[in-house]
């Protein structure tokens, strides 16, 4: 917990994780600006905050200057699926690097502390398994992933220089693939489409074979671990990786779901997407002893959430 209140900015606060961190640090009693451009966040989601005395909303795209007074800042603008980030790839390079000068040019002018939300696609197709923090990746930087990948890498690079030449104090969070409410219903990421389709009893589309592997965390235990290295000493700027190590195959989640939602529904094959990583697994023990942090919310009450939450659009 905090002991004063401070301002804070999350940009990006409209979109499914922003939306989550929002909520929580008003809860906290902290003074919440959301920015965002609307690209992939909804009104929707942040909904029940607008009338909270100590939440602000603006629209505005992160790839161009802002000028605002804050404490601390949280970056998560940025599409993160990989339908909504390959729409326009050249808008999400843009946004991920352009997005990160001004709001590094901005943390740089108030003095404000600022977390990145980076990704566990800065490892590519790992070729070491569990991901650990001191691993540079294998992306291919040509490919269709790399405005994502290759942004976020450029992202980080921007971070670390202006923690060295302009000393500020920055947060580097590597996230795994997060999953729970407020997902966005049509941003094709495997747990949303997973859910409905088992919802709507259409067949569920497994892409590959299946055997390709992600380890998912609830956004609760994700907005927890973002806060607790926002919050941590000014040494530890990361990068730390924060995501859930139960590793489970696409084939296993697909189960699991029809399990959960007792449906009826098939499971049909699909080309595999290209550069689609093999494995993913969160080395997390860093975070575990800088943040004492750990995920403490299983896949199967965190989906079975999650199913309650996308019974309304099926
Ligand atoms: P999201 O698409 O729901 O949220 C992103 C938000 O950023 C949206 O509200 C969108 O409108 C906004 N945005 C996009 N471009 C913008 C711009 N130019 N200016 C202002 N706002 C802009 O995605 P999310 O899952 O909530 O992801 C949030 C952050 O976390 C992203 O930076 C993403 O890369 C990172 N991340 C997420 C995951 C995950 O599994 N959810 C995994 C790794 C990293
Ligand atoms: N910037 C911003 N808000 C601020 C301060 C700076 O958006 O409060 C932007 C500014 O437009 C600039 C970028 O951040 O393009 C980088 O700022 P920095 O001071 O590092 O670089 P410079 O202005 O010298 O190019
Ligand atoms: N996937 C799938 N069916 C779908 C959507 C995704 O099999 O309908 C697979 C996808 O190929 C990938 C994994 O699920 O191997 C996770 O995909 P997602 O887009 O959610 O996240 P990311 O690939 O960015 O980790």
């Amino acid at each position: 917990m905090n002991h004063y209140r401070k301002r804070i900015l999350v940009t990006g606060g409209a979109g499914f994780l922003g939306s989550h961190l929002c909520e929580r640090l008003l809860a906290e009693g902290h003074d919440v600006l959301c920015v965002d451009n609307f690209y992939t966040g909804t009104k929707e989601n942040i909904r029940h905050l607008i009338n909270h005395p100590c939440f602000e909303l603006m629209r505005h795209d992160v790839t161009f200057p802002l000028y605002v007074e804050m404490d601390d800042i949280y970056n998560l603008a940025c599409p993160a699926s990989p339908i909504h980030y390959q729409f326009d790839p050249v808008q999400t390079t843009k946004t991920s690097v352009h997005g990160a000068i001004n709001i590094l040019g901005l943390a740089k002018r108030v003095k404000a502390k600022v977390l990145q939300a980076s990704t566990s696609e800065v490892y590519g197709d790992p070729k070491v398994h569990p991901q650990t923090e001191d691993y540079w990746g294998h992306v291919n930087p040509l490919g269709v992933r790399a405005c994502y990948d290759e942004g976020k890498r450029c992202a980080e690079t921007l971070f670390f220089d202006y923690h060295r030449q302009h000393q500020l104090k920055i947060k580097v969070a590597r996230i795994f693939n997060t999953y729970g409410p407020r997902m966005h219903p049509n941003d094709g990421r495997v747990v949303s489409n997973f859910i409905l389709q088992a919802l709507r009893g259409n067949p569920i589309t497994v892409f590959g074979d299946g055997s390709q592997t992600r380890s998912f965390c609830y956004v609760d235990d994700m907005v927890d671990g973002l806060i607790r290295m926002m919050n941590s000493p000014d040494e530890l700027t990361g990068p730390v990786n924060l995501g859930n190590p139960a590793e489970f195959t696409i084939l296993e989640l697909a189960q699991r779901i029809l399990q959960l939602v007792d449906s009826k529904s098939t499971i049909i094959y699909r080309q595999l997407p290209q550069d689609d990583p093999t494995q993913r697994q969160p080395d997390i023990t860093l975070a575990n002893e800088k943040l004492q942090w750990a995920p403490k919310v299983a896949l199967e009450e965190g989906l079975l959430k999650t199913i309650e939450y996308f019974k309304a659009f099926s």
